[in-house]
């Protein structure tokens, strides 16, 4: 499912960021033209995609972001928008119209906030993010990306039973990104952190929340009682692949992912239709997979990886040895 980068600014500076590489290339004023999106509209319904990613940096900066919140909602997708949470007032009210002025926005419009620790966070950031989730709390979902071996998630619970946000939490490992410096969990830090997430397990049982984690997460380093658990607390959908979204920039730009994104870059329009273009990248992540292996030497002969229960970690650890080694080879699609 592809997302839209509507802006390249941003009004945090997170150190894991997964979007520092555009936002440091970029003078940050670059936002996505109106004509664009509409190709995009077009591209995405004739492929049978019927879902708009917002992202940026904060996607609501751009200064048509509530015109391309209701043209997506009238033309029959339901939108997705990450943002922090931080926001104009100006903004906040043109949400509120959209809202008021076309039905189906209730139903189809949902905000994937990317939570920081407030305990980590300035106040007068968390006075701005909370007032938010006041207001539209109904329509968040949290997310929480890991990149401290001590991270905690009560503020989470905290959130999600005070404002009423939506009972599912999306937990992002954070990754390396080829060619930039971000924190990220380094692999042997990973075993730490799998546990101490599993440590949360009975508040998200407790509160009925469902924890929902992103890629790049290994099968194997959960044990069987712990994978049980998760299996349980998931409603039987926990996740160890590595997909390929599709990242789409202001310039129409596209790569895999974020962690990918210093390489085999593409032009959208260089696409004859949507199918072409998930299938580049799909077909360009599995070449990287199979290149750059897994994260452990065992992941050669894992029958999980074989039998594509679990994708052996994120591919961006292995390329940034081998980008070192000599850069990271062009593939043949
Ligand atoms: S593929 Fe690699 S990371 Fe995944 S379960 Fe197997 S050994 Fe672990
Ligand atoms: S390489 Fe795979 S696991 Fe890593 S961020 Fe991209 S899609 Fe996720």
């Amino acid at each position: 499912m592809p997302n839209i980068l509507l802006t390249q600014k941003c009004v945090r500076s997170c150190p894991y960021c997964f979007a520092k590489k555009q936002m440091n290339e970029n003078d940050g004023g670059e936002v996505i033209k109106w004509e664009d999106l509409v190709y995009l509209a077009d591209m995405f319904a004739q492929g049978g995609c019927r879902e708009m990613r917002f992202l940026g940096g904060e996607p609501t900066l751009h200064p048509q972001f509530a015109d391309f919140l209701a043209y997506s909602l009238t033309r029959d997708f339901s939108v997705t928008v990450f943002s922090s949470g931080i926001m104009s007032d100006k903004v906040k009210e043109d949400i509120r119209r959209v809202y008021k002025t076309i039905p189906q926005a209730a139903k189809n419009v949902s905000f994937l906030c990317n939570l920081n620790d407030p305990e980590l966070s300035p106040p007068a950031e968390n006075k701005r993010v909370e007032e938010f989730l006041e207001e539209f709390g109904a329509w968040v979902i949290p997310g929480f990306n890991i990149y401290r071996k001590d991270f905690s998630l009560d503020f989470l619970f905290r959130y999600i039973n005070r404002y009423g946000l939506k009972r599912s939490v999306r937990l992002g490992l954070t990754h390396p990104i080829l060619r930039e410096n971000n924190s990220f969990i380094a692999i042997p830090d990973m075993k730490g952190i799998v546990d101490r997430l599993l440590g949360y397990l009975p508040q998200f049982m407790q509160y009925d929340v469902t924890p929902t984690l992103d890629c790049g997460f290994p099968m194997c380093l959960f044990s069987d009682e712990q994978l049980g658990q998760l299996y349980k607390a998931t409603k039987g959908a926990p996740k160890f692949t590595c997909g390929s979204p599709v990242d789409i920039g202001p310039d129409m730009t596209a790569w895999a992912c974020f962690p990918l994104s210093a390489t085999h870059r593409k032009s959208v329009y260089e696409f004859d239709d949507y199918q072409k273009m998930t299938a580049y990248f799909n077909s360009f992540a599995a070449g990287i997979r199979q290149e750059a292996g897994g994260i452990f030497k065992e992941c050669d002969s894992c029958s999980w990886r074989k039998n594509g229960l679990c994708g052996g970690g994120c591919a961006a650890h292995m390329l940034k040895e081998i980008d070192k080694e000599g850069g990271v080879r062009a593939f043949k699609i």
